[in-house]
C-alpha cells in the first residue's frame, strides 16, 4: 500500500505535468514553479488558500510572501506550528497578475485538493478567503451562500471519505495586510482552530 507520501508525491507529478492548464504557459514563460503544499501529512488542520502568489510561484512553498507572513503571526498567536498544520491552495498555479482563479482553473485544480484532503485526512478543513472557503463548502454540500464576511469563523460539520471533518471559513490572511481589525477578527477566528489540535 502507497504511503501518504508516495501519493501526495504522485499528485505533485501530475500537476507538474499538467500542459493542459490555461496558467501552464504563464509558469513556464515566467520560470514559476507549480505550488502544492507544505506541512504535516498527518496534520489535523489543513488551511487552504486561493493560488500562489509571486513569492509561492517563485519558491514553490505556499504562504511566503506578504500573507504568509500574516498567517505566521495567526498560527503563532494561537501557538500552533506551522509545521504541525497542512497548507495548500485550490488553483496549484500562479495566475497572472495576482488575479483571481478563473471557475475553470478552480475545476480543474480542485480535484487535486479533494485527493490531497482524502490522503490527509483532516479534522478541520480551514478556507482561507472567500474562494477556497465556497469551494470546500460545496465540495462538502453545505447549502449557505451567505458571504465571507457573515460566515467568517463558524464551523460547520460534514462527512468525509474518512468519516467526519469539519470546514472553517475564514477571511483571507492577505485581506489582513493593511487593516488591523480584519487581523483581530481573523486571530479570533483562528483560535477555533486549537479543538482540533
Ligand atoms: N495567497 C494564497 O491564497 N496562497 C498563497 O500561497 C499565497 C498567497
Amino acid at each position: 500500500m502507497p504511503s501518504k507520501t508516495d501519493l501526495l508525491k504522485g499528485i505533485r507529478d501530475e500537476v507538474w505535468a499538467l500542459k493542459d492548464s490555461p496558467l501552464y504557459q504563464y509558469r513556464i514563460e515566467n520560470k514559476n514553479f507549480p505550488v502544492l503544499g507544505e506541512g504535516s501529512h498527518d496534520a489535523h488542520i489543513m488551511l487552504v488558500g486561493e493560488a500562489p502568489g509571486k513569492n509561492e510561484a517563485k519558491t514553490g512553498r505556499p504562504f511566503c510572501g506578504a500573507a504568509g507572513k500574516i498567517l505566521d503571526e495567526l498560527l503563532a498567536h494561537i501557538g500552533i506550528a506551522r509545521a504541525f498544520v497542512y497548507i495548500t491552495n485550490i488553483v496549484k498555479d500562479r495566475p497572472p497578475e495576482n488575479r483571481d482563479p478563473f471557475p475553470d482553473e478552480i475545476a480543474l485544480y480542485g480535484p487535486f485538493l479533494d485527493r490531497q484532503i482524502d490522503i490527509i485526512q483532516p479534522k478541520v478543513l480551514a478556507g482561507l478567503g472567500r474562494f477556497s472557503s465556497a469551494y470546500l463548502m460545496q465540495l462538502f454540500h453545505i447549502n449557505d451562500t451567505r458571504p465571507i464576511s457573515s460566515l467568517h469563523g463558524e464551523i460547520f460539520e460534514a462527512t468525509a471519505s474518512y468519516g467526519t471533518v469539519h470546514i472553517l471559513p475564514l477571511y483571507h490572511p492577505a485581506a489582513a495586510i493593511y487593516n488591523q481589525s480584519l487581523k483581530d477578527t481573523l486571530k479570533k477566528d483562528f483560535a477555533v482552530l486549537k479543538k482540533f489540535l
